[in-house]
């Protein structure tokens, strides 16, 4: 006998080897393919759906140096509201709160959001379906990091707050406006 049974054992399990990866390549690929025709749609949705409104620095009424917005807030606050960061998700304790409330504006302090429209969007960051009223908030057109989103800044000190989706699904405006906690401060409901 040319082969051993033992060699024979061994081609075996190489084929299944390759086997077992060939579909695990083609989970993945499948997967990628999947996300990639989710994220056009939802693209495509946005920029049919939402209506954004350019805005300059100039026109908000809250202004304030770069000094200024340094003391008035800590380093994580000032780089989310007054540089455009995103802060880590899960991170905020806002995420997971649901008690009833308004949240507001942690720049100025304007009152952005009511606990009744928060919802469990499940993507690491408090989420919305609507702002308090439409003037609180200004949306605006973000083309950065290679994508097209709307970004949503307070209406009175143009701090950044976040982005707002197409993807609420079940909401009764199926808008999501993914905010960061850290923009945010909380009053209870007495
Ligand atoms: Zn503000």
């Amino acid at each position: 006998m040319k082969y051993g049974v033992h060699t024979i054992w061994r081609y075996n399990c190489y084929k299944k080897g390759m086997k077992q990866k060939f579909i695990y390549v083609g989970f993945i690929c499948a997967g990628v393919l999947f996300s990639a025709a989710r994220c056009g749609q939802s693209r495509q949705i946005t920029e049919k759906k939402i209506q954004t409104t350019m805005q300059t620095e100039d026109t908000f009424p809250v202004k304030k140096t770069e000094e200024e917005w340094k003391a008035a807030l800590s380093p994580a606050e000032y780089q989310v509201l007054r540089e455009k960061g995103t802060e880590r998700p899960y991170s905020s304790e806002y995420e997971t709160l649901w008690d009833s409330g308004t949240y507001v504006c942690k720049g100025c302090g304007s009152e952005l959001f009511s606990s009744a429209t928060k919802f469990d969007a499940g993507c690491g960051w408090p989420s919305f379906y609507q702002s308090i009223d439409k003037s609180r908030v200004k949306e605006i057109l973000d083309k950065s990091h290679g994508m097209v989103r709307t970004e949503v800044v307070c209406a009175k000190c143009g701090g950044h707050l976040g982005h707002v989706f197409n993807d609420g699904y079940g909401q009764p405006t199926g808008l999501r406006y993914c905010i960061n906690g850290v923009s945010l401060g909380f009053k209870k409901k007495e």
